[in-house]
């Protein structure tokens, strides 16, 4: 087999570069937690490809299904010739997501293209344009969903012009906004009203925990009072879940932790153990809003794609991931707390679930509307990691976030070890 740094070699000369990868290591096999690479090196898994690989990687069921699935029919097209599958996985969603009501699901390929349809379809819906998002947020790639995104580097730097009718709120932040829920909601609101006006707000689109941002997690009484807001004013509450989904944190949706239902929830992610899926699901009348033929696309729903989704869900009933994901957190949070107090770098941690953060700082220095971030000592940790075969990601407006997002099927053990790992990668070497 090829050695890592051959692979490396030809791929300098054939990928483009502003792909790039965490780390430089070639994977060999994945199973579960741990990943082999084409070096023979094993990794502690800590990033599931992204909040992806919720029920590990190449997870039994899912493969046993994908099998099935492929020898079958690989593909026709939901809108040439229709499977069962798919209306399985829209008959799953409307029992899993938030709400007790009629719901409607629409299948696609992407986070992305999942945003992008949850805004087609608010605005569709409301007669109304406007679609306000939040300091901080990760929407994703593509144009629409560019605007939507907040950082500059790298995501949107010259990527410009972006979509219009995207409004920007600050986002409830308790580390650097220094207020609680309640007024960090009144103070959005405010300028919702000023800014672009109640009447003309087609969704309020937000991550009931912000992903790539920087796990941000809103304080208490946030969420509930936008979600209180955009009903008085005619507008869809839309929970962008696809980080947050599929018992990542400790429920199968983030937004049951406050009992906030949304209008339209976007998963993806989590939801097909690997495969490309995602899914915009909500109230029968709003979805039902686009006239036939208004939604869909080649690939949405992708028969393997969607195979692999129900054993997904299968996998997550039966282990009881949601169970999994919390005890996750009763075992790691003591570590990351002993962690902080050991090192004054560690401004917070924070998260829920198997979606836990560091955020790192300077200590005694001011920053942007708090302590000032760290992305050096960030950098440097996870690099630590990475030599010692832990597979950790970054994330933060500021760079200076170290999130921990394991498969919720890692046992005890492996557990430990990546956090002994982690422990490790802060001490001087
Ligand atoms: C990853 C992500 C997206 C984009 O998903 P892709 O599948 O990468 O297009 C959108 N929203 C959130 C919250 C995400 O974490």
């Amino acid at each position: 087999m090829a050695t890592s740094a051959d692979l490396h070699r030809r791929r300098g000369a054939a990928v483009a570069r502003g792909v790039s990868s965490t780390i430089s290591s070639y994977v060999g096999t994945a199973s579960g937690a741990v990943m082999t690479d084409v070096d023979g090196r094993e990794w502690i898994d800590f990033s599931s490809g992204i909040a992806v690989t919720n029920v590990g990687n190449a997870a039994p069921k899912v493969v046993e299904a994908v099998r099935a699935q492929v020898e079958r029919f690989t593909h026709t097209c939901f809108m040439i010739a229709p499977y069962e599958s798919y209306v399985a996985v829209c008959e799953q969603l409307a029992a899993l997501t938030p709400g007790d009501f009629e719901k409607r699901s629409a299948l696609f390929n992407s986070g992305a293209e999942a945003v992008e349809n949850a805004v087609k379809i608010a605005r569709h819906a409301t007669g109304r344009q406007a679609v306000v998002v939040f300091d901080h947020a990760y929407h994703g790639r593509t144009n629409l969903t560019l605007a939507m995104t907040a950082k500059v580097m790298p995501y949107k730097q010259g990527f410009g012009p972006f979509a219009g009718e995207i409004y920007r709120m600050p986002m409830s932040y308790p580390l650097r906004d220094g207020r609680g829920g309640a007024d960090a909601a009144t103070y959005a609101i405010g300028l919702i009203e000023k800014h672009v006006g109640a009447g003309n707000v087609a969704a309020v689109l937000i991550e009931p925990i912000q992903g790539e941002g920087g796990f941000v997690v809103p304080a208490p009484g946030f969420l509930p009072a936008l979600a209180q807001w955009t009903k008085q004013a005619g507008a869809l509450f839309i929970a962008d879940e696809i980080q947050t989904g599929f018992c990542r944190t400790g429920a199968w949706f983030a937004s049951e932790d406050e009992g906030v239902v949304p209008d339209l929830i976007t998963t993806a992610k989590g939801i097909a153990g690997g495969l490309p899926l995602a899914a915009v699901t909500g109230r029968a009348e709003i979805m039902d809003a686009v006239h036939p033929g208004g939604l869909g696309g080649t690939y949405g729903g992708n028969p393997i794609a969607c195979a692999a989704a129900l054993a997904t869900i299968e996998t997550m009933r039966e282990l009881d991931l949601a169970a999994a994901a919390r005890r996750i957190a009763e075992i790691a949070m003591p570590r990351l707390q002993a962690l902080a107090a050991k090192h004054p770098q560690i401004g917070e941690v924070r998260g829920r679930g198997a979606m836990l953060a560091l955020e790192l700082v300077v200590p005694g220095e001011s920053g942007p509307n708090g302590p000032a971030p760290d992305p050096e000592t960030t950098a440097a940790v996870a690099k630590a990691a990475h030599e010692s075969g832990l597979l950790l990601l970054t994330c933060g407006t500021y760079g200076n976030v170290i999130r921990l997002l394991p498969p919720l099927v890692i046992s005890d053990t492996e557990l430990d070890r990546g956090l002994t790992l982690l422990e490790r990668a802060f001490e001087p070497s």
